[in-house]
């Protein structure tokens, strides 16, 4: 082997003296400490250090290496300045199989340094008993004559080491050593301090992330919503255009929740928001604002533009989604709010579309733009609810009855339960007022409880007293549609031991339409435990007599609406006369409810009208003064 030309290995011209060495170095170290305060990235750094070694100190090559925790151990340059004579090119270095690990390849100063973390010199390469032949050769061949190899470590762990070569021998005196040494250092607190910043950069992103998204669904929350909302209120009023603000809820999240647990839960209020993504195509524009609710800004939006969307939005939560391996149906609600019309700042058109919600989840098609002076109402209605709830768990209702007569013997029949609520500021509230309320926010359970204990209750004091008189209680929709309702009131029936016919049942016909195959279930059941069955309102809904034949009832109610103006009217009084013809023909009894006067009874006693109630006979009474009222009346108890 030959050693190669001078001229292609050009020797440094600096002198080399003592003193001289030890300027070149303190030159150095000031060098690569300016280049460390200047530092913002870790490669531009190593890169300035190589550079400020090389110009400022008069070596032949600076470079950083990087070792590399793969199988070979290998060594990455990271950054290089002065004559390499290509060998730190990525290609050349990854064939010349550099490797930090020990063994032929490994014997040199840089995988010493590594290996140890002490600084490894040679002050003459080609007398260093450490260098393989191999390194010897490639030092002659680019001039190199003595190197010196200073470990980095960032956290007390080797990172790597920055190598300088030389080109005359002995370059590396003791003064000049420690020098550079203190250069490595900086260098390694400079790389470790970058990456500290950049970690920080990285744990302030995910505090930004945590404070404007939503982890479970990745959607902006209400803070940044909130952001986007201003933004929008400014751009609106700019350019004089509308925009809305819609927001989406959930019905009845909580009990699929409890239901099927946290998991399911959270697996479909992903699923919600990723179907909200692909309707509304651009997530920023969408936020999770609640439990179950989704806040969506719709640029640009008027209020029939919006309530198509709101639609679309609905029907896309409606598809059917798999949870916990069955399909859920699951059910929104949607409430507009719509800039200017219904406010211009962020948080009172957040409030008003909250409000339109809760107004929505109130109604049957589930959409509510927001309309002014809903929010007092809304509010009212909604304090209602609170209120009833505490009411039943209190004990603030009241049991109210109003007798029926049997026509053709003269005798009271039964009463009609009525319930009553004793507000602390309304006085007594009539059920028209909460009874729908309490359907549709899932109250209507515990109500028909308290009713039925309340019934059973009376009856038995009754029953002791030597009165028979049965109590019919009204149920609702939801009351039939309840798994546990036939449960829930045959252990009613055994804790007050009641006969049977102490209680029946009123049920309208929209009730029973709900779902007919499982009302027809229920009322089976019901029927099973001795309660006779009426179909309340009858001639409101739109259900045919021969629908009524397959159900197993007792008897129906004309709707107060028909009896009540059947003098004047016509129209009423065939209605009512075919009616109680067709229930006759069918085998059922009829009752004829709103009787006021005993007009009205007469004419239905000559249409052959079973039963009648109604103001006429009373108003309803609390139960407790029913039986003073039958002593005063007059009238016999008897079922016949
Ligand atoms: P409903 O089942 O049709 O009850 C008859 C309603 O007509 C009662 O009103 C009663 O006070 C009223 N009424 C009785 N006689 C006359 C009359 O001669 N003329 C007129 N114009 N009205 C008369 P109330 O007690 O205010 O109840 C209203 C509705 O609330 C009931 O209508 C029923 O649907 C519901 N409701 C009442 N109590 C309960 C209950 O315990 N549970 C359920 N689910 N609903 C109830
Ligand atoms: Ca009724
Ligand atoms: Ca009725």
């Amino acid at each position: 082997m030959t050693e190669p030309k001078k001229e292609t290995a050009p020797s440094g011209d600096h002198p080399c003296g003592e003193a001289a060495r030890a300027v070149r170095a303190l030159t150095t170290l000031s060098a690569v400490n300016r280049a460390l305060i200047r530092a913002t990235d870790e490669t531009a750094l190593l890169h300035d250090i190589c550079r400020a070694i090389v110009e400022k100190g008069g070596y032949r090559l600076a470079w950083v290496a990087y070792a590399e925790h793969d199988a070979r151990k290998s060594i990455r340059a990271m950054a290089h300045w002065g004559f390499d004579a290509g060998f730190l090119e990525p290609e050349k270095l990854a064939r010349a199989k550099l490797t930090w690990a020990e063994g032929e390849r490994g014997e040199h100063g840089l995988a010493a340094a590594i290996r140890s973390g002490e600084v490894r010199v040679a002050q003459n390469l080609q007398t260093d008993p450490s260098y393989p032949e191999w390194a010897k050769e490639a030092a002659r061949r680019r001039g190199y004559a003595s190197v010196i190899a200073l470990p980095l470590s960032v956290r007390g762990a080797v990172l790597g080491a920055l190598v300088i070569y030389a080109p005359e021998t002995d370059a590396f005196d003791a003064r000049e050593l420690e020098l550079l040494t203190e250069a490595a250092d900086d260098l390694s607190f400079g790389i470790e301090h970058l990456r500290i910043r950049t970690e920080h950069r990285k744990a302030e992103e995910t505090i930004r992330r945590l404070a404007w998204y939503d982890p479970l669904t990745g959607l902006p929350n209400r803070v940044r919503i909130d952001a986007h909302l201003e933004e929008a209120i400014e751009a609106a009023r700019r350019e004089h255009h509308s925009f809305a603000l819609l927001v989406l809820g959930l019905d009845r999240f909580r009990e699929l929740n409890e239901t099927l647990g946290y998991r399911q839960g959270d697996a479909l209020l992903r699923e919600v928001a990723g179907r909200l993504v692909a309707l509304v195509g651009e997530s920023e524009r969408i936020a999770r604002v609640g439990e179950a609710e989704f806040a969506v800004l719709l640029p640009a939006a008027n209020a029939a533009s919006a309530t198509d969307t709101a639609r679309q939005m609905l029907a896309a939560v409606r598809r059917p989604v798999s949870l916990a391996g069955f399909a859920a149906d699951q059910r929104a609600s949607v409430g507009i709010a719509l800039f200017p019309g219904h406010g211009g700042e962020a948080e009172v058109l957040m409030r008003r579309a909250i409000l339109a919600l809760q107004q929505a989840r109130l109604t049957t098609g589930g959409l509510t733009l927001y309309s002014g002076g809903l929010d007092e109402e809304c509010t009212r209605r909604l304090a209602l609810i609170g209120d009833l709830h505490r009411a039943i768990e209190r004990d603030e209702l009241l049991l109210y009855c109003q007798p029926k007569v049997h026509l053709a013997s003269g005798h009271i029949c039964g009463a009609e339960a009525l319930v009553r609520w004793k507000h602390a500021e309304m006085g007594i509230v009539d059920p028209d007022r909460f009874i729908a309320l309490a359907e549709r926010s899932g109250l209507i359970s515990p109500l028909t409880d308290w009713v039925v204990q309340a019934a059973l209750r009376q009856s038995y004091v009754w029953h002791e007293a030597g009165l028979s008189v049965p109590l019919a209680v009204n149920l609702s929709g939801s009351d039939l549609q309840d798994d546990r309702l036939l449960e829930r009131i045959d252990g009613m029936f055994a804790t007050w031991g009641a006969g049977r016919g102490w209680v029946e049942f009123e049920l309208t016909e929209s009730t029973l339409m709900d779902d007919p195959r499982v009302s027809l279930e229920r009322l089976a059941g019901l029927r099973n435990m001795g309660c006779r069955l009426y179909i309340d309102d009858f001639g409101t809904g739109y259900s045919s007599l021969a629908y009524l034949r397959r159900l197993p009832v007792d008897a129906i109610k004309i709707d107060k609406s028909f009896v009540t103006d059947m003098l004047q009217d016509a129209d009423s009084d065939v209605i009512v006369r075919s009616t109680i013809d067709l229930a006759h023909h069918l085998d059922l009894e009829v009752v004829a409810e709103g009787v006021e006067n005993a007009r009205i009874q007469d004419r239905l006693a000559e249409e052959g009208c079973d039963v009648v109630q109604g103001y006429g006979i009373s108003e309803p009474m609390p139960v407790g003064e029913f039986g003073g009222w039958l002593a005063r009346s007059g009238w016999a108890l008897g079922t016949g």
